[in-house]
Order: C-alpha cells, then sequence, then structure tokens
C-alpha cells in the first residue's frame, strides 16, 4: 500500500489513538499530529467509560491500556435523587479528566515515534499537501469536515440546555440530582473522575433556563444560582467552570453529528467529527476510540488507501447506530422530564436507567408495568426473554431500515 506519510488534527482521543497504531502500519514513515491548543491547556472535566473499552484497548496496545488501568477512577452505584428523595441501584464504571488521558495518549505517541506539534491550527486542508492520508480528528465543530464536501454532514440541536462544570465535591456514585426551582425542574449529571474532583453538568429544559433567567446571566451569577439550587448536593462546595470559559456562561444545546460519507478522498473522519452521540450515553471517547482502532485494522489489510477508506466508513457506519440510537432515547427522556418526574421516585429512578429503551421512553405505564412483572419469577423469565429477543433483533432491523429511508 503506497501510505508514507500520515497528518492528524487534532489531539483528543481519536486523533492521538490513531496516531499512536498507525505508527506500525507497513509503509507508514511520518505519522504527525497537528494540535491547536497548547501542551497541557485545559480540557473540561472528566469523562465515564465501559470495561469493555478496557479489553478493546488491551487487545490493540497493552502499555496503553496499562496507563488507563493505573489512573482510571471506579465509581460505583447509581443514585437518582428527586427534592430528596432517593433511590439507588447497583452498577460501577470508570472515569478519568480528560487532561489526563491526554497526557496518557501524548506521553504513549511520543514514545512510539508520533511528532506533535501543538500550538498549531490546521485552517485549510490545503496545508497539509503532501500527505498520503489525513484524518480530521478536529472534534464536534470540525474545520477540515466542512471543507470535504463529499461527507455531507448533517447537525442538528437537542431542546434541553446544558452547561459542564466542575466541583472538589466527590460523587464517588454516578448521581443524577433533580430539584425543583421557582422557574421548573434542573438536574445534573454527577460523577467524580479522581481524587480532584468530580465532572457535574447541568441540564434544564429551554422554559426553565429562561424562567431563570439563565440566558440573560453572566459566568458568577450562573454559578452563584446553580450552587444555590444545588446546595444540598454539593455540602458547601463550589461549582467551577473549565478555564477557556471563565467570560462567558458557555450554556449549549447537544449537537449530533451525522455525515453520509466518513471519508472524500484521502480524508477519514474520526470521533466526534464523525459522528456525536448524546453526553448522557457516555460514549463519545470510547466511539473515538473504536474509529482509531477501525482505521489502523483496515489500512494494514486493505490492498489500497481508496479499499481501507471504504471498508472504514461502512463498518464504524454500521456499528454507531445501536449506541446512537441509544443516545436519541436518552436525549429525548431528558427532554421529557418533567412529564415523569412527578412519579414515585423509584418509579422515574427505573424509567431513568432504562431510558435507552424504546418502551421505557414511549410507553412508561407499560415499561413499568412489565418491569413489575418481572420480580414475578416465571412470568419474570418469559417476559425477560422477550425483551432480549427484541433487543438483539432490533438493531439489525431498524439501522438498515433508517439507512433506506435516508437515501
Ligand atoms: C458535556 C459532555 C460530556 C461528555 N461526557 C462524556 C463521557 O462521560 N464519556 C465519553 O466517552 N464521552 C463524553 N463526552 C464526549 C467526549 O468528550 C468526546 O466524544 C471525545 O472527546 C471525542 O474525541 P475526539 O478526539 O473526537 O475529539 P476532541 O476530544 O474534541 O478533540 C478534538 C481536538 O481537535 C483540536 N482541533 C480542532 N480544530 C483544530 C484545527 N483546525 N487544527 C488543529 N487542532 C484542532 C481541538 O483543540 C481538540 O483538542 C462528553 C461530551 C460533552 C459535551
Amino acid at each position: 500500500m503506497a501510505l508514507m506519510r500520515i497528518a492528524c488534527v487534532g489531539a483528543g482521543p481519536g486523533g492521538l489513538f490513531f496516531a499512536i497504531l498507525a505508527t506500525r502500519i507497513p509503509g507508514v514513515t511520518d505519522v504527525t499530529v497537528y494540535e491547536q491548543a497548547a501542551e497541557g491547556a485545559p480540557r473540561g472535566w472528566g469523562v465515564v467509560f465501559w470495561p469493555d473499552l478496557m479489553d478493546q484497548v488491551e487487545a490493540v496496545d497493552p502499555p496503553f491500556a496499562e496507563a488507563l488501568r493505573t489512573f482510571r477512577y471506579t465509581w460505583r452505584d447509581q443514585v437518582v435523587e428527586v427534592d430528596g428523595s432517593e433511590a439507588r441501584f447497583t452498577a460501577s464504571g470508570f472515569a478519568m479528566g480528560r487532561h489526563l488521558m491526554q497526557k496518557l495518549l501524548v506521553d504513549r505517541a511520543r514514545e512510539v515515534g508520533v511528532r506533535i506539534e501543538f500550538d498549531r491550527r490546521i485552517g485549510r486542508l490545503a496545508e497539509l499537501e503532501g500527505y498520503d492520508l489525513v484524518v480530521a480528528a478536529d472534534g464536534v465543530r470540525s474545520g477540515l469536515r466542512e471543507q470535504a464536501p463529499g461527507v455531507r454532514t448533517e447537525v442538528t440541536e437537542g431542546r434541553n440546555r446544558y452547561i459542564w462544570l466542575g466541583t472538589e465535591k466527590q460523587f464517588s456514585s454516578f448521581t443524577f440530582p433533580f430539584v425543583h426551582s421557582p422557574g421548573g425542574w434542573l438536574w445534573a449529571h454527577a460523577y467524580a473522575f479522581g481524587e480532584a474532583g468530580s465532572t457535574f453538568i447541568v441540564e434544564t429544559t429551554e422554559e426553565t433556563w429562561r424562567a431563570l433567567g439563565l440566558d440573560t446571566l453572566g459566568p458568577d451569577e450562573t454559578l452563584r444560582l446553580l450552587e444555590s439550587v444545588f446546595a444540598d448536593q454539593l455540602d458547601g462546595h463550589k461549582l467551577v467552570l473549565q478555564e477557556d470559559a471563565r467570560e462567558t456562561a458557555p450554556w449549549r444545546r447537544f449537537a449530533t453529528v451525522r455525515n453520509s460519507s466518513w471519508t472524500d478522498g484521502p480524508l477519514a473522519l474520526v470521533g466526534d467529527a464523525a459522528h456525536t452521540t448524546h453526553f448522557s450515553v457516555g460514549s463519545g471517547t470510547r466511539l473515538a476510540l473504536e474509529d482509531a482502532i477501525a482505521l489502523a485494522r483496515h489500512l494494514e489489510q486493505a490492498p489500497t488507501v481508496a479499499a481501507a477508506l471504504a471498508g472504514y466508513g461502512t463498518e464504524r457506519a454500521e456499528a454507531l447506530e445501536v449506541t446512537a440510537g441509544q443516545a436519541r432515547s436518552s436525549a429525548a427522556w431528558f427532554e421529557a422530564v418533567p412529564q415523569y418526574v412527578e412519579r414515585p421516585v423509584r418509579d422515574f429512578a427505573r424509567l431513568l436507567i432504562e431510558r435507552r429503551r424504546l418502551v421505557a421512553r414511549r410507553a412508561p405505564g407499560l415499561y413499568l408495568a412489565l418491569h413489575r412483572l418481572t420480580t414475578v419469577p416465571v412470568l419474570g423469565a418469559l417476559v425477560n426473554h422477550g425483551l432480549a429477543a427484541g433487543r438483539a433483533i432490533a438493531p439489525r432491523v431498524i439501522g438498515p431500515l433508517r439507512r433506506r429511508l435516508s437515501r
């Protein structure tokens, strides 16, 4: 394969992990990562990930898997709190600060010979002439994607508002506090990512956001107001904005990115540049790393770069369907919180935990009735069997159908 020089734009998990794996592709002589930010610049708070990701990383790069194992934080249980009442579910998962994850990836990349240029923004694709492959790992607002008409990007924004904050309070369980305010309900997605602190994403509906005047408040006033709303959960700890966001209070609507093709000529999209899935399913980092693994594998195995890119795009678009469907259900569930939140806390919490399932979102009463049946021994086995069969079949039917309809 005539592949000698590779450029990756973006030193997030997608770009860096691909660069690490690319150094092993036969014939590759130069892998360079271009990152617009300075080395060590703040990258926001922590992200969660799951044991299946550890297995996938272990299979392709044991030293990075070992670094993740050494520094990851393990949170235990999921807790749903509604105005002081609580429901707890057994669960566990991992988390890590985005800054630390980038440092581990940068160290590993340098170890295997990747050249990394920080403080180097790539404005135009033409700047990368001379490379045999350009990997656009430049995130959700990818500028390279816009210069590749063949990928045909679609961006849709959710209705809710969210703000990504941190706090020194340690949420050792993944906690969803729902609090009623004079303007309506607000809630948080809170989890520790190390000894230093926790991610604390506050989310609310557009109506509540406006009713509380959050559309008009500056950063300090926003933080003080949210600290008073979540005073019981924060135990006196402060909420903190990301360092690069101190001038404004960056409330956002979640942007879901889709591309009808993930490649265009010698350009391949990886990670958030290719797709985003709502933050409430905690999958963006896993998907970015999986993209990197798949792209490197296709480049190692296919006879030409064009064949590798075609194989990569098809494989990953199909693999994304299940998570993308779950993310749509999850985002829609959070947009409908006011419909469910007055239910008894145990029922409400059960719906929250099961929000990725369509029946839990579209027909909560039916779902809860079915769920109660699962607690009766024989009926439970039958209901679970039916639900499992439905879950196994649904992605195989819905994914191809959706692709056919979108053509
Ligand atoms: C509120 C919120 C919570 C989240 N929580 C989780 C979670 O719990 N678990 C999880 O797995 N995921 C989570 N995610 C998603 C996750 O952060 C992303 O999916 C992941 O970082 C994507 O990695 P990436 O490498 O594709 O892009 P990024 O990490 O965004 O990296 C892109 C890089 O490209 C650089 N760049 C951009 N343009 C240029 C340019 N022109 N030239 C040079 N460099 C450039 C940027 O500076 C950046 O460093 C969350 C996202 C949000 C918004």
